[in-house]
């Protein structure tokens, strides 16, 4: 054996190896987005990740091996509000072109891992998912919508009003001429809605998300289901590849493809949507247009459904067009992922088109924002007073009122005593925000 190898070929060796093995991906970035009941984690990447992970018990932990890939990244500075994750921390590497990743969790997860391919804004990423495996297909659950009132005919149920604020978390929507992120303004007008109808008494709304972090479309008519919804009402914001176009618009489901070219490009581009923050390789396989429910129901509800979709969806463009610029003037059918599921009414609202400079300052301020959601609210609300569902307490307010001419030195207490009901239930019955009555008004006073 000749160990009289010259000391420059040694050097030369070693230089050879690691040019050979450069390892030439890099992490840039982690974002973490926990939601109620799962949590995103998003690796920025240099380039395309190649991976493979294992889990580990007592502790929990899960193992991520990237190939190819150098640098420290320091994760202390990443904000985590997540209760399944614990930390992420590095551990040695199966090799020196690799790293080895360990995310310390809370409880036993079964992950959910996949790449991304770039899409503005971001670029390569690895996309790690824990907890439930929101693929964008909804759970079976049963459609309990539909017999939901059957034995209930003295309740007084609130009208729900499921609020779907649009993409959220890693799928930041439509991007604005100013940079603004369509999720952002989705979330404050429908927390604006929110408000709004939960002030009201007889109805009662639930945030479909109430926070920055991605919800698959499948999950989201799910969470109405489970709410048992009266409506869906999913907020948006358009955009476009030009700043032109502007005005708002309402969608509701069409079991065909849509017909327009405007149809169209909002199929394409909402579905563009679904792939920049959802499970990109599973969505074309997993789209139904019937989630989860039997032939026979779908049969039975999708005609009233669908009335009623159509039917809010006008008293909607009624209210929007006092507030802001129309983009269509009547209500739009197309097949949008988030609008199918038959058996809850469902629309869709384009607020206005983010990508035009003037209505994406609309769009982010605040006042604007108060009276996008003052119109929807005042459609919905309109539209469940004059067609509450059967046992709820609007149906009860309908079903009992006569009216009354207010006269001289009447007062909405004085009413409410020599009716025998309370002063909430008039103001309920006749849309009042406030306590003051005029002369010649006439009332509508719900029997008690
Ligand atoms: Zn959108």
């Amino acid at each position: 054996m000749n160990l009289k190898i010259p000391i420059f070929a040694l050097i030369g060796m070693l230089f050879t190896t690691s040019m050979t093995w450069a390892a030439d991906n890099k992490i840039n970035s982690v974002r973490i987005w926990p939601s109620p009941d799962n949590t995103r984690i998003v690796l920025d990447l240099d380039d395309v990740p190649q991976y493979s992970y294992f889990p580990l018990k007592n502790p929990e932990r899960l193992v991520i091996d990237i190939a190819d890939t150098t640098g420290k990244f320091n994760f202390d500075g990443v904000q985590n509000d997540s209760d399944l994750l614990k930390k992420i921390r590095y551990s040695t590497a199966k090799n020196k072109q690799s790293i080895r990743l360990v995310l310390e969790l809370n409880k036993n997860i079964k992950p959910n891992i996949f790449s991304l391919r770039p899409t503005a804004p971001y670029g390569n990423r690895l996309v790690i998912d824990l907890g439930d495996k929101d693929t964008g297909v909804a759970s079976k659950s049963s459609p309990k919508s539909v017999v939901r009132y059957q034995d209930d005919e003295q309740s007084e149920l609130p009208v729900i009003i499921a609020i779907d604020a649009g993409h959220g978390g890693e799928d930041p929507g439509s991007i604005g001429y100013a940079g603004s992120y369509e999720k952002n303004v989705t979330l404050a007008i429908g927390k604006a809605l929110a408000e709004l109808i939960d002030n009201e008494p007889g109805m009662k709304a639930i945030m479909v998300r109430d926070g920055d972090y991605y919800v698959g479309y499948g999950k989201r008519t799910d969470i109405a289901r489970q709410h048992r919804a009266n409506l869906f009402v999913s907020i948006h914001a358009d955009a476009f590849t030009t700043p032109q176009p502007s005005g708002a618009s309402v969608w509701v489901l069409s079991m065909r493809r849509a017909d327009t070219e405007l149809g169209r490009w909002l199929e394409k581009s909402e579905k563009h949507s679904e792939l920049l923050g959802g499970a990109a390789e599973i969505i074309q396989s997993s789209r139904s247009d019937e989630v989860g429910l039997p032939q026979t129901i779908i049969g039975l509800t999708r005609d009233s459904s669908m009335t009623t979709s159509y039917e809010v969806s006008e008293g909607v463009i009624q209210e929007l067009r006092k507030v802001t610029k129309l983009h269509k003037k009547r209500p739009q059918a197309a097949s949008l992922a988030v609008l199918t599921s038959p058996d809850i009414p469902s629309i869709l609202v384009e607020t206005g088109f983010i990508s035009n400079p003037k209505e994406e300052k609309n769009l982010n301020w605040s006042a604007h924002r108060q009276k996008l959601a003052k119109a929807l609210h005042k459609a919905i609300s309109d539209h469940f007073k004059h067609n509450p569902p059967h046992g709820t307490l609007l149906a009860k307010l309908k079903q009992n009122s006569r009216t009354h001419r207010v006269r001289s030195g009447e007062s909405l207490s004085l009413l409410a005593q020599r009716y025998n009901v309370s002063v909430k239930n008039i103001k309920v019955a006749n849309n009042l925000n406030t306590d003051v009555v005029r002369i010649g008004q006439v009332l509508t006073i719900p029997r008690s």
